[in-house]
């Protein structure tokens, strides 16, 4: 029987429309949370990503601004817009658009976020309050993964979970998430040995690698469910092929698309994992979405966990 597919454009609508009516709610009591985004200079795939994210703040009636700093931009001019943005009240969250250019040190510019206004989650106190389960904010991504379990009533707890990747914004995040979820779970990385006899034991498997269709049917326990965090630009007939080449996993859209555009975006599963796993995220319309919707959420949570009592006296009334 081919894999559930977890929908999860579904499940990122839904989160936004809770997230919607709770912007409401709270504007409505007269504090409306707001996001400032740091877009540097001119890189077109950052230009995507921000505007659908300014897209998705005004659409769930954020408060929203954008900062866009020249590519010339220096560190210490970033760190006072960061001062200042941490200054204000009316900006709830911070979110600097990653990469930023060579000359600034992006790491001192991320430590200068308030970790109360961190909505990406990468402050390194916002890290540990994750690995000790304390309140804070979680990265979108990672976030997003279990709201797709959750919502999809996978169990977690006392299941076997491998994540393959070991990034600080996806792989380590999403392996604490689910620690504290109770699952047991095992990271993988490029230096693990037979990587595909590890993740045949998941009943979780995360693959968040970055290498299109590298999680093969080998790699995966008949029944498991498999999150696809991958986003990859296939460009190469030869991997479009490979992927999506056999009379199976024909799509015509797909092919339509690629021979039209020259691209198609891929996951780091291949397709043909559908008929063993129990459950599946496509992509693109899996995990993708999510990562907009919890930034969303994020914003939410952290104008109420540092606006506290005020919002809470506010929305009583
Ligand atoms: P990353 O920082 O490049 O990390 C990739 C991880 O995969 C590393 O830990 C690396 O191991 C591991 N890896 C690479 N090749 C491997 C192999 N052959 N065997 C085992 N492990 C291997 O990537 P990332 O930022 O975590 O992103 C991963 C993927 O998710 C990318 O496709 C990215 O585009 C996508 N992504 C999607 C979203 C979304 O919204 N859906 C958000 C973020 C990222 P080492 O540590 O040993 O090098």
């Amino acid at each position: 029987m081919p894999a559930r597919i977890l929908d999860g454009t579904k499940i990122a609508n839904d989160i936004r429309s809770e997230v919607a009516a709770e912007v409401k709610t709270m504007s409505a009591a007269g504090v409306r949370p707001g996001l400032a985004v740091v877009l540097v200079g001119h890189n077109p795939a950052s230009e995507v990503y921000v505007r659908g994210k300014v897209k998705a703040s005004s659409e769930v009636g954020l408060y929203s601004e954008q900062h866009t700093p020249p590519e010339s931009v220096t560190t210490s001019e970033l760190l006072a817009l960061i001062e200042d943005l941490n200054r204000r009240e009316e900006v709830d969250g911070i979110l600097v658009q990653l990469p930023l250019p060579a000359q600034v040190d992006s790491k001192k510019v991320l430590m200068a976020v308030d970790p109360a206004k961190d909505v990406d989650g990468f402050h390194p106190v916002n890290v540990g309050f994750l690995s000790t389960q304390r309140p804070g904010l979680v990265p979108c991504t990672p976030a997003g993964i279990m709201e797709i379990l959750n919502r999809s009533d996978i169990p977690i707890a006392g299941k076997e979970a491998v994540v393959v990747g070991r990034s600080d914004i996806v792989g380590k995040p999403a392996a604490m998430l689910l620690l504290n979820a109770n699952a047991t779970v095992t990271v993988c990385h490029s230096k693990t040995p037979d990587l595909p006899a590890v993740c045949r034991r998941a009943d979780i498997l995360i693959a968040a690698i970055g290498r299109p269709g590298m999680i093969t049917h080998e790699y995966v326990k008949p029944g498991a469910t498999v999150i696809d965090v991958g986003m990859n630009k296939v460009t190469d007939p030869a991997v479009f092929h490979r992927l999506f080449g056999a009379r199976l996993y024909q799509n015509a859209k797909r092919e339509d698309a690629f021979r039209g555009k020259g691209s198609t975006l891929a996951g780091d599963v291949h397709p043909e994992v559908a008929e063993v796993a129990g459950a599946l995220t496509p992509v693109p319309g899996g995990v993708g979405p999510l990562t907009i919707a919890m930034l969303m959420f994020n914003t939410v949570k952290a104008a109420k966990m540092r606006r506290g009592s005020c919002v809470a006296e506010l929305t009583r009334k």
